[in-house]
Parts: structure tokens; C-alpha cells; sequence
């Protein structure tokens, strides 16, 4: 049997690299991706910051009030998740030239299955050498990346040499390249399980590696097994190749919590825009309409509604999500954030709604002016023109105010 090879990439503070790469002037300064993009001190959180901005303390997740009291010289800036999404599309492509073997987890995180691509394309040390060098190249960003028989060793191997890092396990040595490393390395050991072992005197992956497999499933039940395969390097999940999206949606917080009914309407259908627009980019269309909806307190809710027939129309999913707002309770309480999105997607090109009959005349009606609306914001940009002055509305007041936006 031919060892598996697995290689995880990682980018190296991706958001905050990629800021620093579009803006020269950035480069060798704190940059905090996450900002209201009005100014430094909004209310969203670090999404992400470059290596120069964590000396201070920074971290992905702090406050930005928080990060801003640590940091007050840094450059602060706003999210900007499409244009991460591009690189990250680009850099995907790059994977691809060496497998079609790659399960992406996050925007800037990857497992590669290379072990069949060394036939062609040399040993897996060498594909991964190169694969860094062109990200380097093409992409002015550098990639980490740990090289192993499995997923858990590849991954803790590309943490461990970060920034810039390349690490390689040789297979067979996966014990003793993880017997000196804390056991919170370990997948799936949380505090809980960490304090328990430290009790037992177990700080390091070699101390747990020395138990028998039934002492620890004595100690931890079911999850002892696991551990004790951890600990030993073992991991055999596959590598699983990206599928299809179960849903795309588009979400704002605003950057003042609102109970304005028009600014509420107006962000339904900005959101509807952005998911329909995704929708008919990657050529699916959806047969649920789901509204996320977050009061001023973090309680939230959603609500959702099977369509009759899957679409792509945003002024549909708009008409759709506004009734679904017109169900959350608001009773005098403040929103912080709505989302919408469409999820049982079915492929435009597999199922032509048209074909089957199930596209309702107006939706095609509609369908062909977002088209054209498509074309004109292709050629003058995507601020040319809003759907807002093709769909029928009340009398508008004020613009909802900046606030963060995310997608899914
Ligand atoms: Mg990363």
C-alpha cells in the first residue's frame, strides 16, 4: 500500500496579506481587517490582522474596541470579502493544477491529496515546494504548508512552522514529530478534556501516546479511542473533494441597531440582490428562502419558505424574505442584524426551470431585467445601478448606515 500524502495550506494572516499586497503602503504595518468602514472604532470584531499587528496583542475575534485600545496606530479596515473570495478562487485554481483532491476549509485553508500526483509531478515534498513558490509568485502571498500521511499531522505540521511555514512529517514519524507537542494540539480535545488529562499527568501528545487504547476508552469512553489514535499520528479520514454549495446567502449588521421599517426594507433587498446576483454567477438556483434575523440582544431567529419554483430573481427572494420579516415579532425591539439566503439549490444548467414548466411567466419577466441589469453593472460596475430603482416601493427616507457586511 502507497503511504497516503497529504498537504494542508494555510495563508498567513489572508485578509490582512491581502490588504497589504493591493496597498503597498500597508506593507510592515499593523493592519486590522474587521472595521466599521466608517472608522476605527465601530463595534464589528478582528476578522482578521497582520503578523506586525499581533506583537500587540491583537487577535481575530477581539472587539475591534478592544483591538484599537491595544493597537491605536494601526490601520484599520473594513472586511472586504469578495475581493478575498477572488484570491481565494485564484488560489484554488492553483491547487488544482497539482489534484483534484482538495477539500477546502475555510477561504485561506486547504487539504490536498497528493499521493497520486506524484507519478507525474515528483514526490509530495516537491508539489508542495512548488505550490508555495506559486502562490508566492503569482499571488504576492505566502502560503504555510505542512506535508504527512494524514490530515491531523499535515495540519498541526503547517500551524507549527508559521509564519512562511513548511514543515514535512516523513511517514513513520508522525509519533515522535507529535510526542513533544501539548496535548491541545490534539482535534478534538477541549478545555474540559485537556484539564482532565492534565490531572492525569498528561501535558504532552508522547505522555498520552504511552497509554493503552483500553485505559484511555476507560477514562473517556467512546472519545479514548480517538485519542489514543491522535496521539499515535493515526487519522484516516479521506480527503473530500468540494461539492456543490448547500446554500449562498448574504448578511449585514448594521452599524446602528434600527427599527426603521424602511431601512430594514431596503436591506432585504440589498441582500436578495447580492444572493441572487451569486446565485446566477455560479448557475444555481434556490428552492428556500431563509431570513436570519438578530435583535439589539444576540437572540435570533429565522424564518424560512419553500418557493414554489427554485430561482435566481432577486426581486422573488425579496418579495419572499420581506414576508418573512413581516413574521418576526418585533414588538418595539431593535435589529442588529439580517441575513438572507437560499439554500435546496438546484443547478440552473442541470434543471431549466423554463424546461419543466415550473418559471412562472412574471419570474422570467423579472429574471430577463436582472439580466440586464447584470450587464450594465459587468460593463460600468457594480454601483452603476441599484435594483432599488427597478423595484416598486414606498416613498424611500435615508440610506441604512454602514454597517458590516458578510457572507457565507
Ligand atoms: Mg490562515
Amino acid at each position: 500500500v502507497t503511504e497516503r500524502r497529504i498537504l494542508h495550506v494555510d495563508m498567513d494572516a489572508f485578509y490582512a496579506s491581502v490588504e497589504q499586497r493591493d496597498h503597498p503602503a500597508l506593507r510592515g504595518k499593523p493592519v486590522i481587517v474587521g472595521a466599521d468602514p466608517r472608522g476605527g472604532r465601530g463595534r464589528g470584531v478582528v476578522s482578521a490582522c497582520s503578523y506586525e499587528a499581533r506583537k500587540f496583542g491583537v487577535r481575530s475575534a477581539l472587539p475591534i474596541s478592544q483591538a484599537y485600545r491595544l493597537c491605536p496606530h494601526g490601520v484599520y479596515l473594513p472586511t472586504r470579502l469578495e475581493r478575498y473570495a477572488e484570491v481565494s478562487a485564484r488560489i484554488h485554481a492553483i491547487f488544482h493544477r497539482v489534484t483534484d483532491l482538495v477539500e477546502a476549509i475555510s477561504i485561506d485553508e486547504a487539504f490536498l491529496d497528493v499521493t497520486a500526483s506524484q507519478r507525474l509531478l515528483g514526490p509530495a515534498e516537491q508539489i508542495a515546494r512548488r505550490l508555495k513558490a506559486h502562490i508566492r509568485a503569482e499571488e504576492g502571498l505566502v502560503a504555510s504548508i505542512g506535508v504527512a500521511t494524514n490530515k491531523f499531522v499535515a495540519k498541526v505540521a503547517s500551524d507549527l512552522g508559521k509564519p512562511d511555514g513548511f514543515v514535512v512529517v516523513p511517514p513513520g514519524e508522525e509519533p515522535a514529530f507529535l510526542a513533544p507537542l501539548p496535548i491541545g494540539r490534539l482535534w478534538g480535545v477541549g478545555r474540559k478534556t485537556e484539564a482532565r488529562l492534565r490531572d492525569l499527568g498528561i501535558a504532552r501528545i508522547g505522555d498520552l501516546a504511552r497509554f493503552e487504547r483500553r485505559e484511555l476508552e476507560a477514562i473517556f469512553g467512546k472519545n479514548g479511542g480517538g485519542l489514543w489514535e491522535l496521539a499515535r499520528g493515526l487519522d484516516d479520514r479521506p480527503v473530500v473533494p468540494e461539492s456543490d454549495p448547500k446554500s449562498i446567502g448574504a448578511e449585514t449588521t448594521f452599524g446602528q441597531d434600527t427599527d426603521d421599517p424602511e431601512v430594514l426594507r431596503r436591506t432585504v433587498l440589498k441582500l436578495a440582490d447580492r444572493v441572487a446576483r451569486r446565485l446566477r454567477d455560479e448557475g444555481f438556483r434556490g428552492g428556500t428562502v431563509t431570513l436570519k434575523f438578530r435583535y439589539e440582544d444576540f437572540t435570533t431567529l429565522t424564518r424560512a419558505q419553500t418557493l414554489e419554483a427554485p430561482t435566481d430573481v432577486a426581486t422573488t427572494i425579496y418579495r419572499t424574505a420581506l414576508q418573512l420579516l413581516e413574521q418576526i415579532p418585533r414588538a418595539g425591539r431593535k435589529v442588529r442584524l439580517l441575513g438572507v439566503s437560499a439554500s435546496k439549490l438546484a443547478g440552473a444548467r442541470d434543471h431549466p426551470a423554463e424546461q419543466l414548466g415550473l418559471f412562472s411567466k412574471r419570474d422570467e419577466r423579472r429574471r430577463n431585467v436582472e439580466r440586464i441589469v447584470d450587464q450594465i453593472r459587468a460593463k460600468f460596475g457594480a454601483r452603476a445601478i441599484t435594483l432599488g430603482s427597478l423595484v416598486s416601493r414606498p416613498a424611500a427616507k435615508g440610506r441604512p448606515r454602514g454597517g458590516q457586511d458578510a457572507e457565507e
